[in-house]
């Protein structure tokens, strides 16, 4: 695979692979699945979240980092690779989150270098729908929308991320559903479903994400099946659709034992937030969110 950049940054490169292969080599062979959302080259509050968001230029040094130590799959042949056994290098996986409008920016770069990725698609963004969390934040930094979140919604949005309290989620889950659908939409956040069946089938593939963009544990059983379900049918529509379930937000309070029950029920690969290196099968897959860090630091701070 060709370099993606060259001289300049030589050294930050050789740097990177020394350390990365003193850990490679004293460990067996895994499966890094890296996990990506906005990538622009500029930080704009409205669309981008500080611990998601990665600059342009940063993505394109840790992708010639990725590509220099590991060889990138596609996700469902490196989940193949691990459950039939045949982990025989070390492999890495690309993975998008959220369909977010900055990917179609990333797309062509991918393209290009022939480097598989999986976009991991919430439904419901196809009408015109957004999970709450993208709401607050749009509305919080569109100076013409702001004045719509009262004091009650801004006081209370700040426990929504870790509550347990499912009462509280779901009714600012819906107060924020009601002000967002009732706004003239001028700006998408998400790519089109017509965007998305345009990519190329072999390289880009597609898996679940939930309908809604919510935290699952928030919702009961019956909510849950009904959600996954209606993400299964409209994403499967897809030639490049995936049975692969990464849980919004991923991390263990934010979906329970449901969750995993309608997941098996389906036959879903499940994907989990924290981690990133895989040896073997385990419930499910663990990823690394790929924030501003070097491929050693990545691997460090998911290793260890
Ligand atoms: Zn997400």
């Amino acid at each position: 695979m060709r370099r993606l950049i060259k001289n300049s940054t030589v050294n930050i490169l050789h740097y990177i692979k020394y350390n990365v292969n003193n850990i490679l080599e004293k460990n067996k062979n895994f499966f890094l699945i890296l996990n990506y959302h906005q990538i622009s080259d500029n930080f704009d509050p409205k669309f981008h979240s500080k611990g998601t968001w990665l600059d342009t230029a940063f993505f394109k040094r840790q992708l010639n980092a990725i590509i220099e130590n590991f060889r990138i799959v596609p996700l469902i042949d490196g989940i193949e690779k691990i459950e039939n056994g045949e982990l025989t290098e070390n492999i890495a996986s690309l993975t998008f989150d959220d369909g977010d409008i900055s990917i179609k920016n990333i797309i062509p770069l991918l393209k290009q270098y022939n480097i598989p990725a999986t976009f991991f698609i919430n439904s419901a963004t196809f009408d015109g729908n957004a999970g709450l969390f993208h709401i607050y934040q749009y509305l919080n930094n569109s100076p013409e929308y702001r004045h719509l979140l009262n004091t009650d919604i801004q006081s209370n949005y700040p426990k929504l991320r870790y509550t347990k309290d499912k009462k509280l989620y779901n009714k600012y889950r819906y107060i924020l559903d009601h002000i967002y659908n009732n706004i003239n939409k001028k700006e998408p956040l998400f790519v089109e479903k017509g965007y998305l069946s345009s990519l190329d089938q072999n390289l880009f593939h597609i898996g679940l994400h939930g309908h809604e963009h919510q935290r699952f544990s928030m919702m009961n059983y019956d909510e849950q099946k009904i959600n996954i379900i209606k993400n299964i049918e409209i994403l499967s529509e897809f030639k490049s659709y995936k049975p692969i379930f990464a849980l919004p937000f991923g991390r263990p309070d934010d979906w329970d034992n449901d969750t995993i029950k309608i997941c098996f029920e389906n036959d879903l690969h499940l994907l989990f937030a924290n981690g990133g290196i895989n040896f073997n099968r385990e419930i499910g897959y663990k990823r690394a969110i790929s924030v501003n860090l070097t491929l050693k630091d990545l691997i460090i701070k998911n290793y260890y």
